[in-house]
């Protein structure tokens, strides 16, 4: 949800999306409740408060000559104070397939990179995470689902392998053990209350079209990172944790990696990489500096550490966080906030 405030405290928000459920919610007393706002609406907004349980950007009232807040919905008085969330939660593999979007063709090894360009776009790390993430939500067949997505948002950088499974309309898995399934596997990490079920979940989810065992542990330990890192686990645990039950060696530094590290989409050589970038992160920021700094396929091994970040930072930063949101797509923004909501996903 876009929005410019300006010195004097007014704005202005663009509804971008057919509706904003979710996103609208009355104050004093009238909460919750939903307001419908038509694609391409603009309301005239005034900052007016923030509260302990509102995101950075606070909430807003819109002007009373606006149409919006002209009426209260259920009772028909008004008008009334009224309260607009405007930022979207967005889960840190997004971000982390964002920022490292523009350096998988032009490798960095530096941790002192532009975060965002014109060029940083959301690639196919993204689209396939929402895939899942709708899935979880929808109950919807994930194969489905990932087909749905990749024909709504083609040319987003699917593997050549992924993309013919993908036209041949097959339902069956064809034995990858690319990095495919742990790109997309991170709201599996959010979902589910125990640590077994996550990594059951997490197989499965793997196992439609990367059906090949390295494939399907590497989604495995992702999903498990994120779930030990929500529940409070200490970073060595995770990583002892991380090692035992799925044979990685997570003591090789980066220092150690990067100079030699390059492309390389199979799961067994980037999925311990991206781990390891969260391991030695002070922050979801550095967690991303550090995964895109190793080279190598920078979207996606910034995407896993970016959702393995998120659970343990608790948050995505809010300049991250609004810089992402402005190169996705409504209907994404919509399926990611749902998510978000559903599993209190939240900064
Ligand atoms: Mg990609």
């Amino acid at each position: 949800m876009p929005t410019t405030v300006g010195s004097d405290g007014w704005g202005r928000i663009l509804a971008r999306s057919h509706h904003v459920k979710g996103l609208l919610r009355c104050l004093e007393g009238m909460s919750p409740c939903v307001w419908n706002v038509r694609h391409g609406e603009m309301h005239h907004v005034r900052l007016v408060r923030k509260s302990a349980t509102c995101p950075p950007s606070g909430w807003f009232v819109p002007d009373g000559a606006c149409a919006l807040c002209a009426r209260a919905p259920s009772t028909g008085e008004g008008p009334v104070r009224m309260g607009i969330c405007v930022e979207v939660q967005v889960l840190g593999a997004i971000a982390g397939d964002v920022i490292g979007s523009v350096y998988e063709w032009h490798n960095t090894k530096s941790l002192d990179f532009e975060l965002f360009s014109e060029q940083s776009r959301f690639t196919d790390d993204t689209v396939l995470t929402v895939a899942v993430a709708d899935s979880i939500l929808s109950g919807a067949p994930l194969v489905e689902l990932l087909r749905q997505y990749v024909l709504a948002y083609p040319r987003r950088g699917y593997g050549g392998y992924f993309r013919k499974w993908v036209e041949s309309g097959s339902t069956s898995p064809y034995g990858s053990w690319g990095n495919g399934a742990s790109m997309r596997v991170s709201p599996v990490g959010f979902a589910y209350p125990t640590l077994e079920e996550t990594i059951a979940r997490a197989a499965e989810s793997a196992a439609v079209t990367h059906n090949h065992e390295q494939a399907v542990t590497a989604a495995c330990a992702v999903a498990a990172a994120i779930f030990l890192a929500r529940t409070g686990v200490r970073r060595h645990e995770i990583q002892r944790e991380l090692e035992t039950r799925f044979g990685y060696d997570l003591s090789v530094s980066l220092e150690e990696i990067r100079p030699s590290y390059t492309f390389d989409v199979s799961s067994a050589g980037s999925v311990p990489q991206a781990l390891r970038a969260f391991l030695e992160s002070t922050s979801f920021e550095d967690a991303i500096r550090r995964a895109v700094s190793i080279g190598g396929d920078s979207d996606t091994i910034a995407c896993i550490t970016g959702g393995v970040a998120h659970a343990a930072y608790g948050t995505v930063p809010p300049e991250i966080r609004s810089a992402v949101l402005a190169r996705l797509d409504p209907r994404m923004i919509e399926v990611v906030e749902a998510f978000s909501q559903r599993y209190g996903v939240s900064a």
